[in-house]
């Protein structure tokens, strides 16, 4: 008998275009940042809907050089959530501030509700994280940051594509995207800042170029945050195809919640009103109710060919590093989630069978 071929939880889509893109920048011997990011950038920024787009080479980039386009630094807060991503927490210790972290909502996302409760005198900004594609509830969050004259910073380096209200993450302040392999589309690695904000984009083009505006002439203190011609070759191909890429997402994501109803202790995502999910990741909470451990499931699955995931863990808050920082908070809901979710494939190379395979193991493992 032949083994049923493997099911990864993550495999990005690099056809011939990408190679024939990539084979032509070489051809040009122009490696580093030139034509393709610039028509990266301006064809991004269309997509998303704002004035400008800066490309970086990753997300955590993006989320530093924003952050530092605002003024973010010592002293200051911002308001962010620890069931992400360790770059969210990073990206703003990197800055000299402190990332205060506020405990999620059911949906995984920050929990709107608690977030005015945590502004402080020294808050300078609220950081939402799209977690796993779908929008955080902006409404409430737009309001506070004008009331309090915050910036918004949203880590959109899963939400590539998802709306809010008719609107697209990284449109509502400054978005900060990956294009890490993993993610809805990439670049090899690679991020981009979007933003209506004409000094946050000029700001953040002198940060990923040492501070230079004139050749050799350095006015502040900058980073090498340059993404190549070669990535940027690859993005344009990527983005060509995002839309596609989310829809197939998105099929799999409701095949797989059809099939998965109804198992005691399996809950599957739900989509929040007024917004549309690119699934990034299709994640499914696995309770004490369920039959066997969460941890038990990943290796019953992986005994089958199925790959999974645990996004996250840990959560940042709970990280040695921060510990050492003396982060000592609790987080009830943030911590719930780290022991229960699962992330299946939901990929766009997952297939109808896949999915229906996918389906099968978890039904066959939940009847014991
Ligand atoms: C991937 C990711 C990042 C960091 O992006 P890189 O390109 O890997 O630096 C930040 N935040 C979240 C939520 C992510 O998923």
């Amino acid at each position: 008998m032949t083994e049923p071929r493997k099911i990864n939880i993550a495999h990005p889509d690099i056809g011939p275009a990408e190679r024939e893109a990539v084979l032509e920048v070489m051809s040009t011997g122009g490696l580093a940042q030139g034509p393709r990011v610039a028509e990266l950038e301006d064809k991004f920024a269309a997509y998303i809907g704002t004035k400008h787009a800066v490309a970086v080479n990753s997300g955590t980039a993006a989320l530093h050089a924003a952050l530092l386009a605002y003024g973010v630094g010592p002293g200051d807060e911002v308001i962010t959530s620890s069931f992400s991503f360790i770059a969210s927490g990073n990206s703003v210790l990197y800055t000299g501030a402190r990332p205060v972290f506020v405990d999620v909502a059911a949906d995984f996302n920050i929990d709107a509700g608690l977030v005015e409760a945590a502004i402080t005198e020294k808050t300078k900004a609220i950081m939402p994280v799209h977690l796993f594609g779908q929008p955080c509830d902006m409404a409430p969050i737009m309001a506070l940051a004008a009331k309090y004259d915050l910036a918004v910073v949203e880590d959109t380096c899963q939400s590539h594509g998802s709306e809010y209200k008719g609107q697209k993450t990284g449109s509502f302040g400054t978005g900060c995207f990956s294009f890490y392999p993993t993610k809805n589309m990439t670049t090899g690695e690679g991020g981009m800042i979007t933003t209506d904000n004409d000094a946050v984009a000029d700001a953040a083009r002198l940060l990923r170029a040492h501070g230079m505006k004139v050749r050799y002439y350095h006015d502040t203190l900058g980073y090498n945050y340059r993404m190549t011609d070669l990535g940027a070759a690859i993005g344009l191909c990527q983005l060509a195809k995002l839309d596609s890429y989310n829809a197939r997402r998105g099929a799999n994501a409701a095949s797989l919640s059809a099939g998965l109803a109804g198992i005691t202790g399996l809950e599957t995502p739900e989509i929040g009103p007024d917004r549309t999910h690119v699934f990034h990741q299709y994640t499914v909470r696995v309770t004490p109710e369920f039959i066997v451990t969460r941890d038990s499931l990943v290796e019953q699955l992986a005994e089958r060919g199925i790959g999974s995931g645990v996004y996250y863990p840990v959560p940042i808050h709970m990280q040695k590093v921060y510990k050492d920082l003396g982060y000592d908070v609790s987080l009830p809901a943030t911590e719930q989630a780290a022991a229960e979710v699962l992330s299946l494939p939901v990929h766009p190379r997952v297939d109808t069978d896949d999915v229906a395979r996918i389906v099968e193991a978890i039904k066959e493992i939940s009847n014991g």
